[in-house]
């Protein structure tokens, strides 16, 4: 079979046809004419506006809720009499049909952005609704997540973000596989939350032709097209295979000698608990709130809040659950949460924190709804900021807690200068919790989302090394939520660093209790001294591992 080859971030093999999330759709030519007949240019445009808005409607049917609010008021934009009148206006002095859409849409979509507040915040609503009709118009794939009739299928694409992903399950999804994005990249998240393998910085990926059968080892990195029969049953076996030995560790998370570590879920809502549950964690140790809310243009209400929030505070009894406050900005960006301008880098503009400080009742709302939410349940509940990057900004936020009624405030350790001060912070708060996959983009000034830089996001860096050491002597207990958490053998080097609890994407628990149970925490120790001790990744991961020999048993 050919094989196209990326990095591995979420394990097992997926099979299934290939199909590609329709990309950008260009831009028709500036003084594209049609050929002279006005009236069926006009009649071609409609057709396809109609046909874009009825496709919307009846997916807004079939999936009912809040996304059916959002398809139905998209439809109803893309029949606005003002709208086809500008392009039948278009068509008539001779300008394609393609060009008069896309004229059109750009003349609206200034109008609405000028209007600004709500208004103004549906215009990527309109870009992708002129995507889809000039789509329909030349015959490219829509943008968007494809439709096939095979399921589950492979999911190609160069990138997916956030919203893109929000409908998918794994009975839909075999595998993913994308060309941008590296381990930290909400791909390569929400894959290992789903347990569905994935390979990512795939170059050539958007080249499969839809259709094509693929077999993708998430472990491996290998994307291979077209397999044999006996190709695809080798890898499915050996990824069993390897599933069954870890079945046999159970129980809290423990090193051979008994020193406790934590193992907890990362969650973006109820509909991870079930893997968090089968896969036993002791708790949640990142729930990523905004994560509910990113097909919204209006902050959702108490009550809303406060049932999903209830809801996955209620499946971990007695237990820890640390629910971070809405990560706005950058790469999860919120309709009802948006930054005062443009922002020409947005991982280094107004995010976390920087964004709920210019809308404090929105973040009072969520503490007092989180509150509420836990009276009632035996759930610990802690709550904690993200990109906190000062102790005045740590202070403010553990005071907001307090005021709210919640008795744990943390912080997450995320910017590089919360780590080096970790000692001025910690008096201010209950407990850290290191993001690794912030801590390591801003310590190398490197996007987390660019493909071609996924090596700066390596966790094994001994400098994010040295950063965690720091941030785990502080004073207060110190989880990591980061994907870090979820390599078997850095887990065991986080442990020796002196790390309390280890959150990561459900299906990774399994790996990481076997890894554990197998190493005293001196080994741990050990592994992590050597890592420090060595100046890159590769040096790092091979010094680690020479202490930490139960790693061959798990063949990792
Ligand atoms: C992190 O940055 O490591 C983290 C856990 O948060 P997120 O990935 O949601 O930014
Ligand atoms: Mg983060």
């Amino acid at each position: 079979m050919e094989r196209l080859t990326g990095a591995g971030v979420s394990p097992g093999a997926g099979y299934g046809p290939a199909y590609l999330l329709g990309g950008t759709i260009p831009e028709p030519p500036a003084g594209s004419r049609h050929d002279g007949d006005p009236v069926g240019e006009t009649a071609r445009a409609e057709a396809a506006v109609d046909r874009v808005a009825a496709e919307l409607s009846a997916r807004g049917e079939a999936v009912g809720g809040d996304a059916h609010d959002v398809l139905a008021a998209q439809a109803m934009i893309a029949r606005d009499p003002v709208l086809s009148a500008e392009i039948a206006e278009l068509i008539d002095a001779g300008t394609a049909a393609e060009r008069a859409v896309y004229e059109a849409f750009s003349r609206y979509h200034d109008m609405l952005a000028e209007i600004g507040g709500y208004i103004g915040q549906r215009v990527s609503d309109l870009d992708d609704l002129r995507d889809r009709v000039i789509a329909q118009l030349t015959g490219v794939p829509m943008p968007g997540l494809p439709e096939p009739a095979e399921r589950p299928y492979v999911l190609v694409a160069r990138d997916l973000a956030p919203a893109d992903t929000v409908l998918l399950t794994k009975e839909l999804v075999a595998a993913f596989v994308t060309e941008q994005g590296g381990p930290t990249s909400h791909t390569a998240i929400l894959a290992r939350a789903m347990g569905v393998p994935a390979v990512v910085a795939c170059a050539g990926a958007t080249s499969i032709v839809n259709g094509t059968p693929v077999l993708v080892d998430g472990t491996t990195g290998m994307v291979g097209l077209v397999p044999s029969e006996e190709e695809v049953a080798a890898s499915i076996e050996a990824a069993n295979a390897r599933g069954s030995a870890l079945a046999s560790a159970t129980g809290p998370g423990r090193t051979a000698d008994g020193h406790p570590v934590a193992l907890l879920a990362n969650v973006g809502g109820p509909r991870d608990l079930a893997a968090a549950l089968e896969y036993g964690a002791e708790g949640v140790g990142l729930y990523r709130t905004e994560f509910l809310f990113f097909d919204r243009e209006q902050a959702p209400s108490d009550e809303e809040q406060e049932a999903a929030y209830r809801e996955v505070l209620a499946a971990f009894p007695g237990a820890p659950v640390v629910v971070r406050v809405l990560d706005a900005g950058a790469d999860k960006p919120l309709g009802f949460l948006p930054p005062t301008g443009d922002e020409p880098n947005p991982a280094l503009g107004e995010r976390g924190l920087r964004i709920l400080r210019i809308f404090p009742d929105v973040m009072m709302g969520q503490l007092r709804a989180l509150a509420r939410a836990a009276e009632g349940t035996s759930a610990r509940l802690q709550v904690m900021a993200p990109m906190v990057a000062s102790a005045e900004e740590a202070g403010w936020f553990a005071g907001a807690c307090r005021a709210a009624g919640i008795t744990s405030a943390g912080i997450m350790i995320e910017i590089p200068a919360a780590a080096l001060r970790a000692a001025d912070l910690a008096p201010a708060v209950d407990f850290f919790s290191i993001g690794t996959n912030d801590l390591a983009q801003y310590v190398f000034a490197a996007d987390r989302e660019v493909g071609a830089l996924t090596p700066y996001q390596d966790p094994w860096q001994p400098v994010l090394l040295d950063l965690v050491a720091t941030a785990a002597s502080a004073g207060v207990p110190c989880g990591v939520c980061g994907e870090a958490a979820s390599d078997p053998a850095l887990a065991c080097v986080l442990a020796g660093l002196g790390v309390t609890s280890l959150s990561m994407g459900a299906p990774a628990l399994p790996w990481v209790r076997a890894t554990l149970a197998r190493h005293t925490l001196d080994q741990c120790r050990a592994a992590a001294a050597a890592a420090r001790a060595t100046s890159t990744a590769e040096a790092a991961r091979a010094a680690a591992r020479s202490h930490l020999p139960g790693l061959e048993d798990l063949a990792l």
